[in-house]
């Protein structure tokens, strides 16, 4: 197929290519690659979590959502210039309408380009799903849970109830799903509970990963409260458990370590005390179509009226290498005590995390 597109040309820098005879990957102006695609299927959500949203969240009109079958082609135009690991996720993707039609047909682009197909969710839907994601070819999960305990669960999560999400998580374990429980660390909340939260995961099996807090949107809270360093956490944990430097690598930012004592892994996930941005192979499509080249700066590219402007995805192609082209270098987060207002105003779950 004939495409316009930004490409590498042979003196080894990034040229438009008005017409090129094959599709060629998609290369950022700083020579990284991009093989990876977050795609918010939905910015809403039945939790509030406190550092994600504010309780009176005002969402997008269903009527800018692009349908099942947009996402699923946009996807398949990712994967045809690249593309080799996708991650649904939202707001909370398992309470999308018919998601798992979605599921479903990326499932079939496994083995045809894609590698890996996998979901990021609160688990509250797992226990319904477990089994069809399975079935659809998904076969690693991360679910966030940011504590054990099903009072304090309640008050993060605003509306969650912490044992239908643990019944989820079992459902997924027996479905024959690799599990990853995500915890974002908050200070003075759940800071006193990482051993027992990596004790429950060597029991299990799953691997656990902490995330600093992100200043991402307005939320009811004071984010500079909220904020803990992982450094700090890491040195604190090296009492207890025995650490050792991972080179388990799963195409996302976290960094691991090997857990002696359970044989699982713990990551972290450092946007604030390191830059993650180096080896950045990411981008993030929303449910209207919006791509944000950096979860951390404001710049995006809108691919829903390409997308619709032909059955052809050739206006489509020549929008996303343009898109790709502007990818910056990295974030610069900051939390901003004077002002304490968000790097970035639009929420984690309007971009997917
Ligand atoms: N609803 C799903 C879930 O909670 O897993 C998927 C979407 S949620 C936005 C994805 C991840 O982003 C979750 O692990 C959540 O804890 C994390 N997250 C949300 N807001 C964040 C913030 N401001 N800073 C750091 N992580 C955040
Ligand atoms: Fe919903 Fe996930 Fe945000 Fe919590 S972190 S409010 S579960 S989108």
């Amino acid at each position: 197929m004939a495409v316009a597109g930004f490409a590498i040309n042979r003196a080894g820098t990034l040229a438009f290519m008005p017409m090129q005879r094959e599709v060629s990957a998609m290369i950022d102006p700083f020579g990284r690659a991009v093989t990876y695609l977050r795609v918010s299927v939905t910015d809403r959500c039945d939790f509030r979590c406190v550092y994600c949203m504010a309780e009176d969240m005002v969402f997008l009109p269903k009527k800018d959502l692009l349908s099942l079958e947009e996402l699923d082609r946009l996807c398949g135009a990712f994967i045809r210039h690249g593309v080799t690991k996708l991650r649904l996720t939202g707001g909370e993707p398992l309470v999308r309408r018919d998601v798992m039609w979605l599921i479903r047909k990326l499932g079939e682009r496994i083995g045809n380009g894609l590698e890996e197909l996998t979901i990021t969710t609160n688990g509250s839907q797992l226990a319904k799903y477990a089994d069809d994601l399975m079935a659809a070819g998904v076969r690693r999960i991360n679910v966030s849970i940011d504590t054990l305990n099903a009072e304090k669960f309640a008050e993060i999560t605003r509306w969650g109830k912490l044992p239908a999400v643990l019944n989820g998580v079992m459902a997924a374990k027996a479905a024959g799903l690799k599990l990853k429980i995500n915890a974002v660390a908050l200070k003075g909340v759940n800071e006193d509970e990482y051993d027992s939260m990596i004790e429950w995961c060597g029991v299990h099996g799953f691997d656990l990963c902490l995330i600093e807090t992100m200043p991402l949107g307005e939320i009811d809270a004071d984010r500079t409260e909220q904020f803990l360093p992982l450094s700090l956490v890491r040195s604190r944990l090296q009492r207890r458990w025995t650490l050792s430097d991972s080179d388990y690598l799963t195409g996302g930012p976290a960094r691991y370590m090997n857990v002696a004592e359970t044989g699982q892994r713990i990551g972290f996930i450092t946007p604030l005390t390191h830059n993650f941005c180096e080896g950045c192979n990411r981008v993030r499509l929303t449910c209207t179509g919006t791509l944000y080249m950096c979860l951390g700066q404001d710049d995006a590219a809108d691919l829903r009226g390409p997308l619709r402007a032909a059955e052809s995805d050739e206006v489509l192609d020549a929008a996303i290498f343009e898109a790709i082209a502007r990818k910056p270098k990295g974030h610069d987060f900051v939390i901003d005590r004077a002002k304490a207002r968000p790097a970035v105003a639009r929420h984690m779950s309007v971009t997917g995390g």
